[in-house]
């Protein structure tokens, strides 16, 4: 399928180019995500490339979780395209952001599956104020020294740590749940998730393993955004 001149995404997508090009990546991002979300998704090809430069103008805001979101869904449109080739250099085992240190990329892996759990016991993607956060983050930073001193991680192959990850159980306490700011509402498939091994190839048919596709895990930006 074709795009056509009258398109208003075609639009949006050369304004947020032209804004790339004046150095306004906040303008280019407004442009291009208006130009991904007007694309249907049989213009693989078109939504793929839109989805890339949207991922750039993010990445040039320092938003690098967002901008691997953008590039982790445009990859399985063309195995062979722009978006596959910065994907897999930015990505690490886990489909998140490269730090290059493994030890620092287990801890971030580790925590994002904890808050992830947490919130979706929660049901809502925020914390709703700092004491909340700090306790939050207390607990899974205690859980993570438990676990980083066991010596379990030891030699584990990255989809054996997921695993272990997901299966290692934070005791949150129950906090004060409250209704206030209007928040996302979580939607995870955690079964379809944890019944398919992180090496096998993606069922999506991207050719990349599980783990670094639509297994991948999110980083926090992303839980709380959009
Ligand atoms: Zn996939």
């Amino acid at each position: 399928m074709s795009i056509g001149a009258k398109d208003s995404g075609e639009r949006d997508f050369r304004a947020g180019l032209r804004a790339l090009g004046r150095h306004r990546p906040d303008m280019a991002v407004r442009s291009l995500r208006a130009a991904a979300a007007a694309c249907p998704a049989s213009a693989a090809a078109a939504l793929e490339r839109r989805l890339y430069w949207l991922a750039l103008a993010l990445l040039r805001l320092d938003q690098a979780e967002l901008a691997l979101k953008r590039l982790a869904s445009a990859q399985k449109l063309r195995p062979r395209g722009n978006a596959r080739l910065l994907y897999l250099r930015m990505t690490n085992d886990y489909g998140m952001a490269r730090r290059g240190n493994p030890d620092v990329e287990d801890l971030y892996a580790f925590y994002s599956i904890q808050t992830a759990a947490y919130f979706a016991r929660k049901r809502r993607a925020c914390f709703d104020d700092a004491a909340e956060k700090d306790a939050v983050v207390r607990l899974v930073g205690d859980a993570w020294l438990a676990l980083s001193r066991s010596g379990v991680l030891r030699g584990l192959a990255p989809s054996a740590k997921i695993r272990l990850f997901r299966e290692s159980r934070v005791a949150f306490p129950t906090f004060a749940f409250t209704a206030g700011m209007p928040c996302r509402v979580i939607k995870a498939d955690f079964r379809a998730k944890a019944s398919l091994r992180g090496e096998e190839r993606c069922p999506c048919g991207s050719g990349l393993p599980y783990r670094q596709c639509c297994g991948r895990i999110a980083g926090l930006d992303e839980l709380k955004s959009e």
